[in-house]
């Protein structure tokens, strides 16, 4: 390796580098902060999509590590951000990955140029936003993203994909679905002629108790902010990958058999007729809203979220959720798809 090489970590313990707090190690932790450094680390550890594809890691808040000594970790430090154009429809802007989210969140917002509001204080970097195409409070990132930019490990050339090659989809995109792509960059479009984005319900209340008739962008990311400090724990406090399990998506058939037995059950509908159901009224229903197992438990603010309640392993993790998804199972008939990676 040469002088600009990322710098190498051996046998580096990777339980503070994950907001779940899981123990783990890697062999050789690597800091990739340039496209050159992905580059020459990819060569260095021979990684590639097939076979050992060495982990990406971002801030580490969607992982699940089981505990296994990992050979190879990537750990994504690529800063940067600027404004690349604008036109009368739109402003362009760019972020290296290893941007933590929140702060390129209230960068835009700082500027003047909102879009991004609804998504403030998840936790993580710009270049995880698109792998499980993050949303919160009636926005998928999706909807803002203009083009990535993205190493590929199958050929080592930099390639740019755009909106459509990215395959967004609920909490999923071809990065979530492969391991061909290591991103470097992200670029984002955001709207000139702004609207407020109020669909979700609980928003649309917070803005209302505060007395706001016209939110500007600003007094939304601060509700969201309100919103999140109050339901959800802070990885700084209490160990967690945020919520656990995706809202499962049922066909027309299953949703009317489901809500005749449970009328009070939450659901959204979907554009190919299909519903949406809310997992955590599922999983609260079957009794597991604030329920503890050994030192992994389910948050009593939101039954979608387990939490470590210190010194957990990746298996008293796995044993929760398995829990869950039985009884969610046996009670409702609903398969519950977990939305963290396993590593
Ligand atoms: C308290 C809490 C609240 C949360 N709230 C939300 C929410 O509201 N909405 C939501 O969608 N998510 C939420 N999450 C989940 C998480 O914050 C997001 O998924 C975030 O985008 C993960 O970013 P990260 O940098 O931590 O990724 P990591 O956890 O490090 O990685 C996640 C996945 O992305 C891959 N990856 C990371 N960086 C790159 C890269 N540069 N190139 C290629 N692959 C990469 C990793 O290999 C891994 O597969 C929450 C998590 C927590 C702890």
């Amino acid at each position: 390796m040469t002088a600009s090489s990322p710098s190498v970590q051996i046998d580096a313990d990777l339980t503070a580098l994950n907001t779940f707090g899981l123990p783990a190690r890697a062999k050789h932790l690597l800091r990739v902060r340039s496209l050159k450094d992905a580059q020459q680390a990819c060569v260095f550890r021979s990684i590639r999509p097939e076979g050992d594809p060495g982990l990406i890691l971002g801030g580490g808040s969607n992982l699940v590590l089981r505990g296994a000594t990992l050979d190879t970790v990537l750990k994504i430090d690529i800063p940067g951000r600027r404004k690349i154009s604008e036109n009368k429809e739109t402003i362009l802007v760019e972020a290296g990955a290893g941007e933590p989210w929140h702060d390129f969140v209230r960068w835009t917002l700082d500027n003047g140029w909102p879009g991004l509001e609804n998504l403030a204080l998840i936790p993580g970097t710009v270049g995880a936003a698109p792998v499980q195409n993050i949303g919160a409070y009636g926005l998928e990132v999706a909807e803002r993203i203009e083009s990535v930019e993205a190493l590929d490990l199958a050929t080592g050339n930099p390639t740019r994909l755009n909106a459509k090659d990215c395959q967004f989809d609920y909490r999923n995109s071809v990065f979530k679905r492969t391991n061909r792509w290591l991103i470097t960059s992200v670029r984002f479009s955001l709207p000139r002629r702004w609207q407020p984005l109020l669909s979700y319900g609980e928003l649309a209340k917070e803005i209302a108790a505060d007395g706001i008739g016209q939110p500007t962008p600003q007094q939304i990311s601060e509700a969201v902010i309100a919103l999140r400090r109050r339901k959800l724990p802070d990885p700084a406090e209490l160990g967690s990958a945020g919520s656990f399990f995706k809202n499962p998506i049922v066909g027309a058939k299953q949703y009317a058999a489901l809500i005749k037995a449970h009328p009070a059950l939450p659901h959204y509908p979907q554009p190919d007729g299909r519903e949406k159901l809310a997992a955590a009224w599922l999983i609260d229903q079957c009794g597991w809203r604030g329920r503890r197992l050994g030192a992994v438990g389910c948050y009593a603010q939101q039954a979608l979220v387990l939490v470590n309640y210190g010194g957990a392993t990746g298996a008293d993790v796995l044993r929760l959720a398995e829990q869950i998804q039985n009884d969610v199972q046996k009670r409702f008939g609903v398969a519950l798809e977990p939305e963290p990676v396993f590593v």
